[in-house]
């Protein structure tokens, strides 16, 4: 794996309206950075199937799952505990290849794809918020939305800035030197979101975002997502809250490893 240092820098996600993705990507990428893609869908599975051991043990826990995300989509995935949507998390997060099918990102055909580079598309292509926040206790919020952009090999000053502009956008321009615990749940997962998109990733992965929140700081988040989905930012988030749901352009629900519409 490349030393930090050496990987070239990445984007960040300055658009203020989905207008200006296509002329902020050309800008920010010179002839030699990797093709971005800007038209067609963002995430497609076709035909995906999920298989967990063999024999009696058997668990089909995705069954021919066809999806597609657009670019600026915002998808809720429901559907009862055990009905894949977590399965379905994994291989949309490259964190988990399918058995059978395909799945693209942003173009790229996942199978494709050894480890290392499946890595380096969810780094570059992703951002993950996570029910329980995973913010690093020891440090700032400001330090904690600057440390995808070290792997990234964003230079000192610059990390700071992006990290302080990312901090303002999800209304938090006043705490950025507080460290997660003197944070509310709403305000720590506020800093996860900022963190998530600052490396301009072409989806935010979102897995129960607001399942350890209660329903006024619920409605922080959400307002959140709103904000950035309305500013171009393509969101699939996990949830079982039909409130949540109510949020997204569409919702789409899982039964036992299937599309259920
Ligand atoms: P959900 O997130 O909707 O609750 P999951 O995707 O976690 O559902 O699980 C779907 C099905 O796959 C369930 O029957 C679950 O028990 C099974 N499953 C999930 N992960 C594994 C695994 N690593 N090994 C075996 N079975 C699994
Ligand atoms: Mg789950």
């Amino acid at each position: 794996m490349a030393h930090p240092d050496s990987l070239p820098a990445r984007r960040w996600f300055a658009p203020r309206r989905s207008s200006d993705l296509l002329s902020s990507a050309t800008q920010l990428f010179g002839p030699e950075a990797k093709p971005i893609a800007v038209e067609g869908p963002v995430a497609e599975l076709h035909h995906v199937s999920k298989i967990y051991g063999s024999g009696d043990t058997l668990v089909r826990a995705l069954d021919d799952i066809c999806l597609t995300v657009e670019r600026g989509d915002y998808l809720a995935v429901m559907g009862t505990s055990g009905s894949g949507k977590s399965t379905a998390m994994n291989i949309l997060g490259c964190l988990d290849r399918p058995s059978s099918g395909s799945y693209r990102l942003n173009g790229v055909p996942v199978e494709s794809l050894d480890d290392d580079a499946l890595a380096d598309l969810r780094n570059r292509e992703l951002g993950f918020v996570f029910q329980q926040f995973h913010l690093l206790p020891q440090i700032s919020a400001l330090d904690n939305v600057m440390l995808p952009m070290i792997y990234a090999g964003v230079p000192a000053e610059e990390r700071r800035e992006r990290a302080r502009q990312a901090l303002e956008r999800v209304g938090l321009a006043n705490r950025i030197d507080n460290r997660p615990n003197q944070l509310s749940g709403g305000q720590q997962q506020r800093v996860a979101v900022a963190r998530a998109i600052i490396n301009r990733p072409a989806m935010l992965l979102a897995d129960e975002p607001t399942g350890a929140l209660d329903s006024r700081t619920t409605e922080e988040v959400l307002a959140i997502f709103d904000d950035l989905n309305g500013q171009g930012i393509t969101i699939l988030l996990v949830t079982h809250e039909q409130e949540v749901g109510d949020r997204a352009r569409r919702v789409v629900h899982f039964r036992d490893g299937r599309l259920a519409g």
